[in-house]
């Protein structure tokens, strides 16, 4: 193994995980207390600092995820999903604090082993959120016009993440 492949993010086993905890549910929005609790953590939120998503705390069997109380429901679901993440896919250090994780950091070559796991824990936010198979279902069955900024709003909604996060992600599948 190279230098080069260690800084290579893996998404293969984090999306067969997200795929695992999906099916604790028909339908979105994901319930990400209940995953959490499958996954034996708590959430709490707290008042953080203005530039922190998250936190997550590892004390031999305990499991905590902080996250920032005035960030938007849907911003703090993202930061619950990537601290889930890290939780499924790292060892990581007994704290592991979240300052807005970079979403588009994309060049593979200048990317850091922390770079990667951020990479990994986001892409395993959007497997779990917005599960491939069901945003298929809702665009495919329901011939959601991904242009009319209305449909993409109650999409976005119905799946409980951003706007943003959602456009992201329908590019990255390749719907749009
Ligand atoms: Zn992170």
């Amino acid at each position: 193994m190279t230098a080069a492949d260690r800084v290579r993010p893996s998404y293969v086993r984090g999306r067969r995980r997200a795929e695992d905890l999906i099916r604790l549910f028909s339908q979105p929005p994901v319930d990400l207390n209940l995953v959490a609790t499958t996954l034996g953590a708590e959430i709490r939120t707290y008042e953080l600092k203005p530039d922190i998503s998250g936190i997550l705390y590892r004390d031999g069997e305990r499991r905590v995820i902080v996250v920032n109380q005035d960030h938007s429901i849907e911003r703090q679901r993202f930061t619950i999903a990537h601290e889930l993440g890290h939780l499924v896919l790292h060892r990581g250090q007994p704290v592991h604090v979240d300052e807005g994780f970079r979403v588009n950091l994309r060049d593979r070559r200048s990317a850091t082993a922390e770079d990667v796991e951020e990479i990994e824990a986001n892409a395993f936010a959007a497997d779990l959120l917005m599960p491939a198979k069901w945003l298929r279902a809702d665009v495919e069955q329901h011939f959601i016009d991904l242009t009319d900024d209305n449909a993409m709003h109650a999409l976005a909604s119905r799946y409980g993440v951003s706007t943003q996060a959602m456009a992201y992600r329908l590019a990255a599948l390749s719907f749009t």
